[in-house]
């Protein structure tokens, strides 16, 4: 009886052994867990932020948005006293060299490059000139024509041409200096990362699923986008982009797979309408006015989101042939929309993206 016993109780106790055991490996190798598709929409370095992630918790599109955040208050605001970026311009015409850390070494690596390639249309030292401009305070997302008298930023005035020619003083992308691993402004000027900082985030972004158990996500920071991996039935990431003629509707799709980065600049995500003049937030390094260069929206692909993001706006500054060219050189793909509401794109554009007829 008592053998009987023991030969029970071990044999339910092995049963429990055994079914623990599987549960723990379980857990070990994630199989536990489901993917699902998690959706979250809210915003994080002044921008809306959109994410559809297939992942097995959750938690990952909080992550997601708390490291956009700690992005902008750790390197990229010049508005946040202790940043990487505003340590630099407090220490500008001081004579003193600051040690750059390694990531913004390599951004800032890139940016240079973009600016001497697109000769100067890129320029991350136009904060005096943006300032003027007051462009941080024109409602983002601002789709629909404002005037003076309704808009966000009554009483707001322009300035005037003096002022421009004097802010314009304190640009120019060629007086930064750089040398083992360290940056020098000169007096008065200072860095402004305003134009990248969305596609900066992308590529920390990428870098950031790539270690976690995320199957696919499709990302987007304002104005960039980064698509990721597959979705659970294997098609492709659709992204839309916004007809900048009228930007309630969709001018088209890109069908995308795997990783890419999308960066659309246009006139209409930022602006001001003055009698009847429209005045937008990508500005011309050259005169310091908006760009006037016959392009309404400029959409590019790569694979960098830095890159994507520093390319929409130089090409939008350098109009559809230029731009084109630069695209080019980067082996980008690129999608210009002019004032017609001509669309010009890029031989390698045309395999991805599908006019949706609501022009
Ligand atoms: P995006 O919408 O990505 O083209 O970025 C536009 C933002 O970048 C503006 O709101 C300004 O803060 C800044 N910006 C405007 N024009 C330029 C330019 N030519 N080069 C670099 N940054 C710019
Ligand atoms: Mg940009």
């Amino acid at each position: 009886m008592k053998s009987n016993f023991l030969q029970k109780a071990g044999g339910r106790r092995s049963f429990f052994g055994v079914v623990f055991l599987i549960c723990a490996i379980l857990m070990q190798t994630g199989c536990a867990g489901q993917t699902m598709k998690y959706t979250t929409v809210n915003t994080a370095m002044g921008t809306v932020v959109t994410q559809t992630v297939y992942a097995k918790e959750e938690a990952v599109t909080g992550q997601i948005t708390e490291l956009i955040t700690f992005l902008e208050q750790e390197y990229l605001s010049w508005r946040i006293e202790d940043s990487e970026v505003a340590g630099i311009n407090a220490a500008a015409g001081t004579g003193e060299w600051v040690a750059l850390s390694e990531e913004l070494l390599a951004d800032l690596a890139v940016l240079q490059e973009v600016s001497a390639k697109s000769e100067g249309a890129f320029d991350m030292t136009l904060g005096p000139v943006i300032r003027l401009w007051n462009i941080d305070a024109w409602a983002a997302g601002n789709v629909k024509p404002t005037t003076v008298e309704n808009a966000p930023h009554a009483g707001t005035e322009l300035p005037t041409p003096e002022e421009i020619t004097a802010a314009l003083q304190n640009t120019g992308y060629k007086r930064v200096e750089t040398a083992d691993g360290s940056i020098r402004l000169p007096v008065g000027m200072s860095l402004d990362l305003g134009a990248v900082g969305k596609g900066i985030a992308c590529d920390r972004i990428l870098r950031y699923l790539e270690e976690e158990d995320v199957s696919g996500a499709v990302i987007s920071v304002g104005g960039s986008i980064l698509t990721y991996g597959q979705k659970p039935e294997g098609t492709n990431w659709q992204v839309g982009i916004v007809n900048p003629l009228q930007t309630e509707q969709t001018l088209g799709i890109l069908s995308l797979n795997g990783q890419w980065c999308v960066s659309t600049s246009g006139d209409y995500e930022r602006f001001v309408e003055v009698d009847g003049i429209r005045y937008h937030h990508i500005l011309d390094p050259a005169t310091g006015y908006p760009a006037d260069s016959g392009v309404r929206s400029v959409t590019i692909l790569c694979k960098s989101g830095i890159l994507s993001d520093a390319l929409s706006t130089a090409c939008f500054v350098l109009g559809t042939e230029k731009g084109m060219e630069l695209a080019a050189s980067y082996g980008a793909e690129a999608l210009f929309v002019d004032v017609q509401g001509n669309i010009y794109m890029t031989e390698g554009m045309e395999q991805y993206f599908r006019e949706t007829g609501e022009k």
